[in-house]
């Protein structure tokens, strides 16, 4: 299982550097697949062996090789969460991934490790370039009605169930999209409240109104804590993207627990 797990990190890390310029590219609207990696800088075509994943970026000590100027620590961060998603995916994962009726042993994890990766994409390109790529929301949003109507289709999950996730991540958008509205467009990016219908697919419910309410607390400490530390003055906004994928994972993870908290704090 260990050296299972050492594979599965060294194959998430290709992966992850793999993301990394996908995010890149889908930003900068560039190709993905065609054309090697050059220095965002000098423009200079990246040798191999200084673009292995985390290993180079410590080896260049975070600099290019030709211009000296400083690579984004993003890269390096990117291919360690990825490697570690892999490894967490297959640790903690295989013991909550309980479909055991064929074809969902094989495909639970497969959706789950989709997911976390589309999740990562959300976070890390929202976060560096304030962007939610729509390749992103739309791979999440095909995931999340096909795993909903496979699991419908094996009755493992109930038509008037799927019909009621369904309402639930279209509302939830519809009141991001209000929200987006009365803002003036200034606290959400459109691209926030179109995640909103993916997210609510995957999460489910209940458990989106979980996601949805520990995103805005975790956005809002967080912007208080960047007013306060002098980095972010009042008005300014911070990408939201980020705030609803912590709250998501979050709420799949722990909502049971949460609800259950809030209930016990209400009787
Ligand atoms: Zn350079």
């Amino acid at each position: 299982m260990l050296s299972f797990s050492l594979f599965l990190f060294l194959f998430g890390l290709i992966i992850g550097s793999f993301l990394g310029v996908i995010i890149d590219r889908s930003v900068h609207g560039d190709s993905f697949i065609y054309g090697r990696s050059k220095c965002p800088k000098c423009r200079k075509t990246i040798r191999w062996y200084d673009n292995i994943p985390l290993i180079s970026f410590f080896l260049l000590r975070g600099r290019c090789r030709n211009c000296g100027k400083q690579i984004s620590w993003s890269y390096p961060v990117i291919e360690g969460m990825t490697g570690a998603l892999f490894v967490w995916w297959y640790v903690i994962g295989a013991a909550v991934f309980k479909l055991s009726t064929q074809p969902f042993t094989i495909l639970q994890p497969a959706f789950w490790l989709l997911v976390g990766i589309g999740f990562l994409v959300v976070f890390f390109a929202d976060f560096l370039y304030g962007i939610i790529p729509n390749g992103a929301v739309y791979g999440l949003t095909a995931l999340g009605i096909a795993y909903r109507l496979a699991l419908t289709g094996m009755s493992i999950m109930r038509p008037i169930d799927l019909l009621f996730s369904l309402l639930a991540a279209m509302a939830m958008t519809v009141f991001f999209l209000f929200l987006w509205w009365i803002t003036k467009k200034r606290g959400l990016g459109l691209g926030d409240v179109k995640f909103v219908l993916p997210l609510g697919l995957i999460v489910g419910w209940p458990a989106i109104l979980v996601a949805v309410f520990l995103a805005d607390i975790l956005g809002a400490v967080t912007g208080l804590l960047l007013i306060a530390g002098g980095k972010k003055k009042f008005g300014q906004t911070i990408p939201f993207g980020p705030f609803l994928v912590l709250g998501g994972v979050l709420a799949l993870l722990f909502s049971d627990h949460i609800v259950q908290w809030y209930v016990s704090l209400l009787t």
